[in-house]
């Protein structure tokens, strides 16, 4: 099943609570009968572009009215558009318009066959992501992360056989930790923590590199970087033909680059 964002190539079975929507621990549990996610690998250091190299503010900027103007239907952002590197504002309003824009997300996440979309994906630069691990509407639970911080990684790392909607038709093995400890909002601005484990804790980690400007590839080992290079460059070409204008970025220029990791850890 290919399942856009994420894909699952193997069967699984997932198993989730209902969501909190007050502040308290709570931890999903997830099954999933794939032997890639159960592969155990050392931690290593990854080309990760951290968010301190692009320059970002350390302060998080607070998304105004306009920043959270969309047009339905939305569309899915592709690589290597700059949207997906920009910064990611900060919500404080919980309001009508979060709400519908939380709804248009799930409705493109759910046509294009995704178990989580972030906003950036669909154009919009705010701290807010949507997943659903079961991929069908009616199905599973539609879970809503407004400025998510993660509180704690697990030692574990696990590798996965990733994709994303913004780089259609490419999947690759990404090594991340097993579980996460998560601090958010929920729709209606509540806080609350959550403890996360398995394809759910995988799903959040990919959605949370988005809202800070990094990508799946990012992530990967140079040897699997070289097995997607060829369509990284091909999506970099159909930028260009399409815009008329040369591709922000080139994972040519990354050839041989080995980027201290750290960002996205504690
Ligand atoms: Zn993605």
């Amino acid at each position: 099943m290919a399942v856009g964002s994420l894909p699952v190539h193997a069967p699984q079975r997932f198993q989730a609570l209902p969501f909190p929507q007050t502040r308290r621990d709570y931890t999903f549990s997830c099954f999933i009968g794939s032997s890639s996610v159960v592969s155990l690998w050392k931690h290593h250091s990854m080309a990760v572009c951290s968010q301190a190299k692009r320059g970002w503010p350390k302060v998080d900027e607070v998304a105004s009215s306009s920043d959270l103007n969309f047009e339905a239907p939305l569309r899915i952002v592709e690589y290597p558009d700059p949207l997906l590197r920009a910064r990611n504002k900060r919500i404080d309003r919980f309001d009508e318009n979060l709400k519908k824009l939380v709804d248009e997300m799930f409705d493109i996440m759910y046509k294009t066959d995704g178990i989580g979309l972030s906003a950036p994906q669909v154009g919009i630069n705010v701290q807010l992501m949507v997943f659903n691990p079961v991929g069908e509407r009616g199905g599973g639970e539609e879970i809503v992360l407004v400025n998510p911080r993660v509180s704690k990684y697990a030692k574990k790392m696990v590798l996965f056989n990733e994709g994303c909607l913004s780089f259609p038709g490419i999947y690759a093995d990404v090594e991340r930790p097993q579980s996460v400890k998560i601090d958010a909002r929920d729709i209606g601005g509540a806080r609350y923590t959550v403890n996360l484990s398995g394809l759910p804790a995988r799903i959040f980690q990919h959605e949370y590199d988005h809202l800070q400007g990094v990508l799946f590839f990012d992530r990967m080992t140079e040897e699997v970087l070289d097995s997607i290079r060829g369509q990284l460059k091909a999506l970099e070409k159909k930028y260009e033909d399409k815009t008329g204008r040369p591709s922000p970025e080139r994972v040519e220029a990354r050839k041989g680059k080995r980027v201290a990791s750290g960002f996205g850890k504690p």
